[in-house]
């Protein structure tokens, strides 16, 4: 019995002529999908599909990657160097030799006029690691300002800074096989379903085959709460005091693992003092979780044979982001859980290279996890570029959100902005838009001219995008993976490889005896040298835990991917595969090998609701965007889902205010205004509105941004707001005319 479908057409799939599959990592997030693009007769690509053999994503893709082919001709792209006396002046197509001589040349200008230092540097996750390392010989080998970072301060910083005052390194300790083994697993501000959709899959998977208790801690009601055992609405900002309570039960009751705080950790008895004031019945008052969950979710964690902790930005983005990771961190070490399967913190990247960024570009010190501030790095690395070891400074300069201040100031005059988009991503953009009107000279080095960051810009630097470039990406749980060019770059575009490389030859020498770094040619010679790099002993007089000396471009793509540490001596030895865990022999980076127990007090300093500003403002990501919509919103089935700025909010709150679904409102902050569309939902609790962060003009102009103290992270998701009604014909054109791409 067919029930009537018989007679119906059967669902035909176009054929889109491949003729060819070419191999490439996914450039959108973290979780490092293996993805194979399918090229036609004429050489074009013309779709994508997981790559079956990949441990990573066994075949399968999110919307992002699925529709990854249609980026090479999106709208948009820039195909010609581009030149101009003044901003908001029409721009001037030019040649590369023209637009590089002049940008050196005022780079050197300021240079020279106001310090070294008047350049800033301000870089991306998004790009290769080689181009990572090759950025970092330039900026910090030849242009010299120590003012040089990347957008990772907006998102995983806070993760980084965690790791090394725990850990003593930057690097996840975990990865994504932990599913398969842990027996609690706690999500901390992730909303993996709609963020890291391929990974929510594998541990959807993994819960189908063993079922282990998931809980989800977000002030949100997101679609990965739905799918929880238990889901934590904490209070914005307070997730410290609930880490703090954790910890202060699991001690009162005697359920923590003496014999590997003893073995492995530092700072017990500090800590142990401090967490005896985060009792659950005062905890409760602070993070709104009642103090029976407290004391559930702690025994539950602690009794768990082996217990997890993922977390993303409802850690990261606040002003205890820092705390916050260490405070999970904390967690796992008085529990023994870190280094063993299914037993980890494991914070989950966002962009597609942020740990390749992490690991070579020299943005927070030298590459390969090395640090100004110790004089050996300093000296290896001048030793090994072939450059005066003077010539590095001995502490590293301003974080991203403090470049910005400092160009308000007058401190920097110069602004490189490569692959990031700081008037849509920074918080408080009334702000930064005054303050990028401050630079003298100003280049945007990017595959679209028309991010909004344009406006600003002196000088545009066209970028090939993606899969027109080749090297390699590290994804959230230290695997690296490569890219191979499946097309030549759009136009006149170039790989930024070859700008960084190229670039350099306008510079002159600033070392003794005209020394200048070498920029080799290929991307597979700078691996070689990143390689090379990788190898050596560690803080703790152990091998350093960074190692790709068993790596090539060939077996990265037998593997489909490598984690590191693997060692030459691995490779040679016949072992395929990486290390999938750190920490194994609970040995950290630390110089005693021991991990940090950490005493973090919970300061409650940021805005939070009041009379005329009643509603929390939160913000996050929807799954068929990436960051500002540079790509995602030229992508029509990605943007088609998610096309306007909106809000969701409360039914019960709306109807209070008369408000209904699909009117439009204007959100006020102390910032600035915005205008959205109301979704209604309960989603969100009554006094908290939710805005997903990709827009343009919109959630960033109400947000404050206070900064963590260690990693310079804005708390994005926590501010004030209030509503208020508008006209709706004319919301409705505003919106077309941001829509309008
Ligand atoms: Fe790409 Fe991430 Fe989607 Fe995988 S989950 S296809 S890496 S965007």
């Amino acid at each position: 019995m067919m029930f009537g479908r018989k007679h119906k057409n059967p669902i035909k799939m176009h054929d889109k002529g491949v003729v060819e599959w070419k191999y490439a990592t996914c450039g959108y997030c973290s979780v490092g999908c293996s993805i194979e693009v399918g090229i036609d007769a004429k050489g074009e690509p013309v779709t994508t599909r997981g790559s079956g053999k990949a441990d990573v994503n066994r075949g399968k893709l999110c919307i992002k990657g699925l529709t990854e082919a249609e980026l090479f001709n999106t709208p948009g792209r820039g195909s010609e160097p581009l030149i101009r006396n003044k901003t908001f002046e029409p721009w001037q197509q030019t040649d590369w030799d023209t637009v590089f001589k002049k940008s050196a040349a005022e780079f050197q200008r300021i240079q020279q006029t106001y310090g070294r230092d008047a350049v800033a540097i301000v870089s991306t996750g998004q790009i290769l690691t080689e181009e990572f390392y090759s950025l970092g010989k330039l900026a910090r080998g030849v242009i010299g300002t120590n003012n040089y970072d990347g957008n990772t301060t907006l998102c995983m910083a806070s993760a980084v800074s965690g790791y090394k005052r725990s850990f003593g390194s930057d690097g996840p300790p975990g990865c994504y096989g932990d599913f398969e083994h842990t027996d609690c697993l706690i999500a901390w501000g992730s909303n993996l379903t709609e963020q890291h959709p391929v990974l929510y899959w594998r541990l959807k998977e993994a819960r189908e085959k063993r079922k282990f208790p998931l809980i989800v801690v977000d002030p949100r009601v997101t679609m990965f709460a739905q799918f929880a055992d238990m889901h934590l609405p904490v209070t914005p900002g307070t997730d410290l005091v609930l880490l703090n309570s954790l910890a202060h039960v699991i001690l009162d009751e005697g359920l923590q693992d003496e014999a590997y705080i003893r073995q492995s950790c530092n700072g017990f008895d500090e800590f142990a003092e401090l967490v005896k004031q985060y009792d659950p019945t005062s905890a409760a008052k602070i993070c709104g979780i009642d103090e029976d969950t407290i004391r559930t979710v702690a025994r539950l964690y602690a009794k768990a044979d082996n217990a997890m902790s993922i977390w993303t930005m409802g850690i990261n983005q606040s002003t205890h982001g820092s705390d916050g990771v260490c405070a999970i961190n904390n967690l796992n070490l008085i529990t023994g859980n870190i280094g063993k399967p299914g037993s980890t913190s494991l914070s989950i990247t966002g962009q597609c290279n942020a740990m390749g960024t992490r690991e070579w570009s020299s943005c927070s010190g030298l590459p390969g996890y090395r640090a100004l501030e110790n004089e050996n790095h300093r000296k290896e690395i001048a030793e090994f570029w072939g450059i005066d070891e003077e010539f590095f400074p001995t502490k590293r300069g301003l974080f991203m959100t403090d470049i910005f201040p400092a160009i308000e100031t007058g401190e920097i005059k110069a602004l490189w902005v490569i692959a990031t988009n700081p008037m849509t991503s920074m918080p408080n953009s009334g702000r930064i838009r005054k303050t990028l009107e401050n630079l003298e000279y100003c280049v945007v080095q990017d595959v679209y001219e028309d991010v909004e960051t344009m406006q600003y810009a002196h000088a545009y630097f066209p970028a090939a995008i993606w899969a027109e470039k080749e090297g390699v990406f590290t994804n959230t749980e230290r695997r690296v993976n490569l890219i191979t060019p499946v097309k030549k770059p759009y136009a006149n575009s170039k790989a930024d490889f070859w700008i960084f490389r190229e670039f350099s030859r306008y510079f002159e020498s600033p070392h003794s005896d005209g020394k200048m770094p070498h920029f080799p040619d290929t991307p597979k010679e700078v691996f070689e040298e990143m390689k090379t790099l990788s190898h050596g002993i560690g803080p703790n007089g152990r091998d350093r835990i960074l190692d790709y000396t068993g790596m090539s471009y060939e077996n990265i793509y037998e593997q489909r991917g490598i984690q590191w540490p693997y060692r030459k001596e691995d490779a040679d030895n016949g072992i395929e595969k990486g290390e999938a865990r750190l920490y194994t022999d609970g040995v950290f980076q630390f110089p005693d090998g021991k991990a940090k127990l950490l005493a973090l007090p919970y300061v409650e300093n940021n805005e939070v609701p009041d009379q005329d500003f009643p509603f929390w403002l939160n913000s996050g990501r929807v799954v068929e965007h990436f960051h500002t919509r540079t790509r995602t919103g030229k992508v029509g089935n990605c943007n088609k889902y998610s096309p306007t700025p909106y809000m969701e909010m409360n039914p019960d709150a709306a109807e209070e205010l008369g408000i209904e679904h699909m009117q439009y409102v204007r959100l006020v902050s102390r910032r600035g205004d915005a205008v959205v569309m109301v979704q209604l939902t309960q989603r969100v609790p009554y006094n908290m509105v939710f805005i997903p962060f990709h827009f343009h003009d919109c959630v960033n102009r109400l947000s404050l941004g206070l900064l963590d103290p260690y990693s310079r992270q804005p708390a994005f998701k926590q501010c004030s707001v209030r509503i208020e009604h508008v006209d709706q014909q004319e919301a409705a054109q505003l919106n077309v005319e941001m829509r309008a791409y």
